[in-house]
């Protein structure tokens, strides 16, 4: 996030991210002036203690002070830009010829329409929305009725509306937002009346946890807390940092530039020096970390920019002197609000049952063969079937335990113990399969009534096959049953008793 141009005012993008908060970098390359980056500031100087202080800064997470932001630190706005058609077919109407294009809708609630006081407030008396309105998900953006064009009347009184509806068109994000601007868009000619309208909406985004925050270094990491500042260490002048990241970043990237960019952000921000980033400067005789260093010693502190630190919450003194200094620090777009996901119940997919894929769908987060692993290896058996059965594709069906095969279509006799119609048939569900033609039965001279007798449409008699029962699947596996029926392949389902 940073200052995306000089006109924003004026700007419609569809989403734009702005850091309200940013600063100049003490630590600089001498093209940063030349371009002139002050005009657009993309960061902050952070205080930046490098310590593994409570657990929360474990894995690239990192730990915010939270009077840092509470000054401001970090925060950012999203613009979002929204256009209302009037007119749906635009297009085919501009193909038409002018004179021939229908206007059939205004801007602007109906005359005489009934419409609540409670939507009227949130309205202007125009039917567009007030500036710095509060919008939540469902309120009105604006309004909008039919009206048929009176050839004889003058422009001002040509439209009339003809059956004292107001439309709505409603906000339908989840997030809320304020209104900062609506634009009428004019229509071609500039007699006709006004048919698409603009409205940027401003959605603030404080820094929450789980936003991404980076230096320039690439060392990107999460907030994970926002930790209160008692809490926080501080330095023998009583300096709490802004951030707390983990030292375990460091070995492995080896981003050397970093712990340099401190230092000289720590001596700049002691002398009020811009200090010169370029590469290059110094060599194995003449150091960085002797140039700064000295810089750090006339003005008091360690030349190695360690400092004795305090527990914020022991108030004890650490056993390790801390690697403090300034790093400006980058606030990333990847926030947790666009892409957090949780759902209990919601959309399937038709085929199969399972939960669709999609957040913005209210969809499900997959439970891959990975992650069943990892289940396994926990022994999280139940918590494994609620993921793979209860919340995914938990079906139930009847299953014949004589041949094993699920009854295909619904029961052979439907009965009243399945509140199906009542009257005819026994109330037992049977496997058709199983089931055998009473006539033979009784030829066969073999025990006759295993069950009640049924008839079937053709009005041939019909007894047993009812040893069934219900059991509780995954629904993809009566899908499995019935494709591999379809190439001839019979599953069998041993049921217990
Ligand atoms: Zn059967």
């Amino acid at each position: 996030m940073g200052t995306p141009g000089t006109s924003i005012r004026y700007r419609t993008d569809n989403k734009t991210y702005r850091l309200q908060t940013g600063q100049t970098p003490i630590v600089r390359p001498p093209l940063y002036n030349e371009y002139g980056l002050d005009n657009f500031p993309n960061g902050m100087n952070a205080v930046v203690a490098v310590i593994s202080y409570t657990g929360y800064d474990m894995d690239d997470a990192m730990i915010l002070n939270k009077s840092a932001h509470e000054r401001g630190f970090a925060h950012g706005t999203i613009y979002k830009t929204k256009v209302i058609r009037l007119d749906e077919n635009e297009r085919t109407n501009k193909a038409r010829s002018k004179s021939a294009r229908a206007i059939n809708k205004l801007f602007g609630f109906a005359p005489d329409s009934f419409v609540s006081a409670a939507t009227r407030s949130k309205l202007d008396s125009d039917g567009l929305p007030h500036i710095g309105a509060k919008v939540t998900e469902g309120d009105p953006l604006c309004a909008s009725h039919n009206v048929t064009y009176d050839p004889a009347k003058t422009s001002s009184v040509a439209y009339i509306n003809n059956d004292g509806v107001t439309q709505l068109h409603k906000y339908k994000d989840s997030e809320v937002a304020y209104v900062e601007e609506v634009r009428l868009l004019g229509a071609e000619s500039g007699a006709e009346p006004c048919q698409s309208l603009s409205i940027k909406l401003r959605i603030p985004r404080s820094p929450v946890i789980g936003d991404k925050f980076s230096s320039r270094h690439g060392q990107k990491g999460v907030c994970s807390q926002k930790w209160p500042a008692i809490d926080m260490p501080f330095s023998e002048s009583g300096i709490i940092p802004d951030i707390i990241i983990n030292p375990h970043a460091f070995p492995s990237r080896m981003t050397i530039g970093m712990f340099v960019e401190s230092l000289a952000g720590k001596a700049g921000a002691l002398h009020g020096l811009a200090q010169d980033s370029s590469p290059w400067r110094f060599t194995e005789q003449d150091t960085a970390g002797d140039y700064f260093g000295e810089q750090l010693r006339l003005a008091g502190y360690n030349h190695h920019g360690n400092e004795p630190m305090y527990s914020g919450i022991t108030g004890r003194e650490f056993a390790a002197d801390i690697y403090q200094g300034v790093v400006f620090y980058q606030r990333l777009r990847h926030m947790v609000n666009d892409k957090f996901q949780v759902r209990t119940t919601g959309p399937v997919t038709q085929l199969t049952g399972q939960p669709i894929k999609g957040r913005a769908k209210g969809g499900g987060i997959r439970v891959g063969e990975m992650e069943r692993d990892a289940l396994l290896a926990h022994g999280c058996a139940f918590l494994l079937q609620d993921r793979l059965m209860g919340c995914s594709d938990y079906r139930r069906e009847w299953v014949c335990k004589g041949c094993g095969s699920f009854l295909s279509t619904q029961p052979t006799v439907w009965g009243g113990a399945l509140g199906g119609r009542r009257g005819k048939g026994t109330g037992v569900v049977r496997c058709r399969r199983c089931a055998r033609k009473l006539a033979d039965v009784i030829e066969e001279g073999s025990e006759v009534g295993i069950g009640e007798e049924w008839e079937d449409g053709s009005g041939e008699k019909w007894v047993g096959g009812e040893d069934t029962t219900i059991v509780a699947i995954p629904g993809v596996l009566r899908y499995l049953d019935v494709e591999l029926s379809a190439m001839g392949v019979r599953m069998r389902f041993n049921v217990g008793p």
